[in-house]
């Protein structure tokens, strides 16, 4: 059963019922022809004293994830959990960082990892060992249930069957993992990638447009839903430079990404 909030400290009982949450690493909205690149969203979710860290970002994100939890004086094994969106390489493959900490995910997810669903779906982006090694760690959770109060687990399938975000009712945010894997495809209607279902994946956007103001995607910038239905970005986009080494007896290329 999910953990009760139990604030220990005068700053987590004033906090109360509080819902807010930090980027620790922002997802960037990009591909490329030499494969996936999987910037993610990691998000620290702080809600009535309780600390949830949604997605753990891939092997890339290691060193910079143990930085910025660092920065905020957080120790890993601290946290009160981790919440898997879904069971793809660029969100979970971190997950070992985090022992002794209850690992959420939904019940569909890890069905679709440990019965091998994801190999008949041609899905290559399951980091299966990883999972199988620790699928013992693994708390399931059914689509709809409140994980923490006022934390929906909002089931978004179409990416994989199991993905899912985790709707923050009080703000009316959604941190919405590959539910809405980006603004541009949101703003279009474009389903992302489907390894389940794309009819399923674009009818998560209907819920969202019916229930959220605040959108946390999987890969790109925290945005707002407008009266009119547009998007508006909520922050800068990340500063992120690309450099290539063209070589031995040229300059580095700097590419800025925004
Ligand atoms: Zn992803």
């Amino acid at each position: 059963m999910p953990k009760q909030p139990t604030p220990t400290d005068a700053e987590g009982a004033a906090a109360g019922l509080r819902q807010r949450y930090t980027i620790l690493l922002p997802g960037i909205p990009v591909s490329s022809n030499r494969g996936a690149l999987g910037w993610s969203t990691v998000a620290l979710i702080e809600t009535g004293g309780l600390r949830v860290l949604f997605d753990t970002g891939s092997y890339g994100d290691r060193s910079l994830l143990m930085e910025r939890l660092q920065a905020l004086s957080l120790d890993p094994q601290a946290l009160d959990a981790v919440f898997i969106s879904h069971l793809h390489y660029d969100h979970c493959q971190n997950i070992d960082l985090f022992e002794n900490i209850p690992l959420f995910v939904s019940e569909r997810e890890l069905r679709y990892v440990l019965e091998g669903e994801y190999r008949q779906r041609r899905d290559p982006y399951v980091p299966a060992t990883t999972i199988l090694s620790l699928k013992d760690r693994f708390r399931t959770v059914s689509e709809g249930s409140e994980l923490f109060p006022g934390v929906h687990v909002v089931p978004l399938p179409g990416h994989t069957p199991g993905q899912a975000g985790l709707f923050l009712s009080r703000e009316k945010i959604l941190i919405a993992g590959d539910g809405v894997k980006n603004a541009w495809e949101f703003a279009n209607r474009m389903a992302p990638p489907a390894f389940f279902s794309k009819e399923a994946a674009l009818g998560n956007y209907d819920w969202v447009r019916a229930h959220a103001i605040e959108i946390v995607p999987g890969h790109d910038r925290p945005f707002r839903l407008q009266a009119d239905g547009s998007t508006a970005y909520l922050t800068e986009a990340a500063d992120v430079t690309l450099t290539f080494f063209p070589g031995p007896c040229l300059d580095p290329k700097a590419v800025r990404l925004s």
